[in-house]
């Protein structure tokens, strides 16, 4: 049993720089909202949104407030998926809000649909169209368990890295360690869903 006092955590989104560039482009390219998916493969810790090339969207009838993609349409983006061997990794849910992201009633309630799929466990994002998102992680079995996924972006470039270690070893001084240890926050808790 899931001890709700030491609660598993969430494994984190790592999403390289270009697809959320990519998502965001999308989803401001649109007078409605965009509805798409992702593939993510396993990494230590956690799964890679590795290249705007993994960013899917499919045929959806869309207004601002809402974008419905057609179960048939998702269906022929995840068979697309396993021609290319990559169905393991279609388990990135994604849409856009016009005003704020979080996860709507409507959003929760399609988040459980997954499960009855046959899914295992899902990864979903809103966004709002200024590019803020949430994330949130949801396992439908042995167990069913959810609650936000902590997310990070990296940059796909090696030479934005070079030149960032650089210039933070040429500029950027550790300071002497603080005596008054702060409060640790622990974020992607898993809490269980009913
Ligand atoms: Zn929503």
């Amino acid at each position: 049993m899931n001890d709700p006092y030491n609660p598993p955590v969430a494994p984190t989104l790592y999403i390289a720089t270009d697809a959320l560039a990519y998502m965001v482009e999308l989803i401001r390219s649109s007078r409605g909202e965009v509805n798409g998916f992702g593939l993510i493969s396993p990494t230590t810790g956690g799964h890679i949104l590795a290249s705007p090339d993994d960013v899917i969207i499919t045929d959806q009838e869309v207004k601002p407030g809402a974008a419905d993609a057609a179960m048939g349409d998702v269906v022929k983006a995840f068979d697309d998926a396993a021609l290319l061997d990559r169905d393991q990794e279609f388990h990135l849910q994604w849409h856009s809000h016009p005003g704020e992201a979080y996860f709507s009633s409507t959003d929760m309630a399609n988040v459980s649909n997954f499960g009855c799929c046959g899914a295992i466990w899902v990864a979903s994002m809103v966004f709002a169209r200024d590019g803020s998102l949430v994330a949130r992680y949801d396992q439908y079995s042995p167990v069913r368990l959810g609650g936000p996924m902590p997310w990070q972006i990296f940059s796909s470039r090696a030479d934005l890295r070079r030149r960032a270690v650089a210039q933070v070893a040429q500029h950027v001084r550790l300071a002497p360690p603080d005596r008054k240890a702060g409060t640790r926050r622990r974020s992607g808790a898993l809490a269980r869903q009913s």
